[in-house]
């Protein structure tokens, strides 16, 4: 069967279409057809490319966020990179999406009632959920009646224990919505999976701690295939330094900025979302390569922001691993775990205590996907590329299939 993938940012829109046979492969193969399209302030840029590499890339004048996915998605059967004769050969659409709320566990079916829940939980993440639900009608008008599948980034924490899903504020919070939901959680559990089968292992009885270092960096806690812990949480905004995001501060510095500066809500969201995190101390950029080379450069500030940017993750996964009460295996993904030997190593050698050592010759490699930790390392530690699209797609089958043997049983 043929899914399409349809992953909706803050900023940028990603697309995937995947085709999966009688049986779920065990590695992640190529797409048939991959876009995207990156926001600016007055031009869009769209790149397609098909499983044959040929490529169609345009910048265009922004228009409506609407038009321009249906232009996107006009690309899969129209054009130099198109990868089908026609849109109605594609039997399913998974969508990511990012919040699902206290309810959302597991993939289901996109139906009205669905799609409407989705829409209660939009002031948790109104820009995702909008641009998400709008991915939703689009994929209708072009494909039809298609099977649309919501997979929720957020899902994979609903069973982390209540302790860690509890923020120490009033009782009432909680019941209010106001908890730990977690994000990237789609990445996590398919690299909790992927490490166990790396390893030759079964998920279960294993300890992971996972860093999804991207834009936004999560640390999460997973054991026999279950998240238990993980630093970010009602928002995206907690845990990690990230970008431009601070990740945890003081929440005192917040009443103080209200209080002593008149700032309001709106300025608070930008500073801490905006201009916090790798740009904002370094003043350089949030781009983990541009800090490392105005580090080499003698930059002080840069070299500041990444000395917080490691020992917080440092702090992190320490913390993780007494949650989980050891660690067999730490996995490093996303554009700065899978890319900086810099910072995996720097993490990795205050865990030297725990038994962990890496070759350091397997750390400077690019290939994806392998072991880093020495031989004789008490901790493996694996590169794992980001997934997350075909993860959706895994899901999206997974639910295709389920639903077939209830049409052939039931
Ligand atoms: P997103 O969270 O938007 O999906 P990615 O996972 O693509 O982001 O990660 C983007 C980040 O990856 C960039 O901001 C950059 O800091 C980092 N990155 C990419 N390549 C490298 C590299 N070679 N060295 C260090 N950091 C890198």
């Amino acid at each position: 069967m043929k899914i399409l993938v349809l992953n909706s940012g803050s900023s940028s829109q990603k697309a995937c279409l995947y085709e999966i046979g009688e049986t779920l492969p065990a590695h992640p193969p190529l797409p048939l057809w991959e876009g995207r399209i990156e926001w600016g302030s007055d031009t869009a840029a769209i790149s397609v490319k098909n499983s044959q590499g040929d490529v169609q890339k345009e910048n265009l004048k922004v228009r409506s966020r609407e038009e321009f996915v249906r232009h996107l998605l006009n690309t899969l059967n129209v054009g130099p990179a198109s990868a089908v004769a026609s849109l109605s050969e594609i039997d399913a659409v998974g969508h990511r999406v990012v919040h699902g709320g206290p309810h959302f566990e597991d993939p289901v079916v996109a139906t009205p009632q669905v799609r409407s829940a989705i829409a209660d939980a939009s002031t948790l993440a109104p820009l995702h959920i909008r641009a998400e639900l709008e991915g939703m009608v689009i994929v209708e008008s072009l494909l039809g009646p298609v099977p649309q599948i919501a997979v929720f980034d957020t899902g994979f924490y609903r069973q982390m224990p209540l302790y860690a899903q509890t923020y120490p504020g009033p009782y009432d919070w909680f019941k209010s919505g106001i908890r730990r939901y977690g994000f990237h959680g789609i990445n996590h559990e398919y690299c909790a999976g992927r490490a166990a089968q790396l390893l030759g292992k079964e998920p279960k009885p294993l300890k992971v701690v996972s860093c999804h270092l991207g834009n936004g960096c999560s640390v999460t806690a997973i054991q026999d295939g279950q998240s238990i812990d993980t630093t970010m949480g009602f928002t995206p905004l907690d845990g990690l330094m990230m970008g431009t995001r601070s990740g945890s501060v003081d929440p005192g510095i917040l009443i103080f900025l209200m209080r002593q500066d008149k700032l309001n809500c709106e300025q608070i969201d930008g500073l801490l979302n905006q201009k916090s995190g790798l740009l904002g101390i370094s003043g350089v950029s949030s781009d983990m390569r541009d800090i490392l080379s105005a580090m080499k450069e003698g930059h002080e500030r840069a070299k500041l922001a990444y000395e917080i940017f490691v020992h917080r993750l440092r702090a992190a996964v320490g913390g993780m691993a007494a949650v989980l009460g050891g660690l067999e295996v730490l996995v490093f993904t996303a554009g700065v775990g899978e890319n900086s030997p810099e910072v995996r190593a720097t993490v990795c050698s205050r865990f030297e205590f725990l038994g962990l050592k890496l070759d350091s010759e397997a750390n400077q490699q690019t290939s994806l996907d392998r072991d880093i930790a020495a031989a004789d390392s008490r901790v493996r530690v694996l590169v794992i590329r980001a997934e997350e699209d075909w993860a959706i797609a895994a899901e999206c089958w997974k639910l295709a299939q389920a639903s077939a043997k209830v049409g052939r049983t039931g």
